[in-house]
């Protein structure tokens, strides 16, 4: 086999040197499983002019148009399976090397890849359930667009009538305290911070590469373009996801 390139063997070392890693993830790494990057240039964000969290409450019409669009992406990256980066992420996780997967993503794709749940802070929440806005009630997705297709109105939680949502941290809504804290404090006690397919762009998650590295980290970045951190990154790897953890986690 190729040799890796010497900035794979350094993100090797610095791995293996390492007692506790968090990873950070982003589209990045989702792109080769088919998950288009929605924020990319050219992607549909830029496209469609997103519904708002508060235009989302205040319009059973504007609920009905956003549960539409969703099912409409849904149903284009639902067959989505873990990439080789979330694979390595899984090998690091399960052999004690990395304790947290923090993610912006909301595909479900690092538990699919059989990381513990506990150890996941999904910071966007997740695109493969929804929950009731009032009393925080699970439901389920197929229920949600049989609703729809039946009664040609948004769905209603079963448990308390408040409005149900994908389990999703739209545009305008706030994130929860408790997640946010929760990597806060994550982020501060590892040892190595390892950024892998996030430009870090999306503000406050952004703030964590850098609040890991005042608390002592290592700080890694993995991406296919530069981001505004590089320069104080110990490591930057401008390469995709997959190949390069593929080499760098054995
Ligand atoms: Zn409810």
């Amino acid at each position: 086999m190729e040799a890796p390139p010497n900035e794979i063997a350094k993100l090797s070392r610095l791995i293996e040197a390492s007692q506790s890693v968090v990873a950070f993830t982003g589209a990045g790494i989702s792109t080769e499983c088919g998950i288009p990057d929605f924020r990319s240039p050219g992607g549909l964000w830029t496209k469609y002019k997103p519904i708002e969290f508060s235009e989302f409450l205040a319009s059973p019409e504007t609920r009905l148009e956003a549960w539409r669009r969703y099912f409409k992406l849904y149903d284009e990256v639902r067959n989505a399976r873990p990439g080789r980066g979330h694979r390595a992420i899984a090998r690091l996780v399960a052999s004690g090397k990395a304790t947290h997967v923090i993610t912006q993503n909301i595909d479900n794709l690092h538990q699919e890849s059989g990381v513990p749940g506990e150890k996941i802070l999904e910071l966007h929440g997740n695109g493969t359930f929804a929950r009731c806005l009032a009393c925080g009630e699970r439901h389920e997705l197929a229920w949600a667009r049989h609703e729809i297709e039946r009664f040609r109105r948004p769905p209603h939680c079963l448990a308390c009538g408040g409005i149900v949502k994908t389990a999703t941290i739209s545009f305008g809504q706030p994130m929860p305290d408790d997640i946010m804290s929760r990597a806060h404090a994550v982020a501060e006690s590892c040892e190595l911070f390892l950024v892998v397919g996030s430009s870090l762009k999306v503000y406050p998650a952004a703030t964590l590469p850098m609040l890991a590295q005042r608390w002592g980290a290592r700080l890694v970045i993995v991406n296919n373009e530069p981001t505004d951190f590089d320069e104080i990154a110990d490591l930057v790897i401008n390469r995709d996801a997959g190949d390069t953890l593929s080499i760098a986690v054995v």
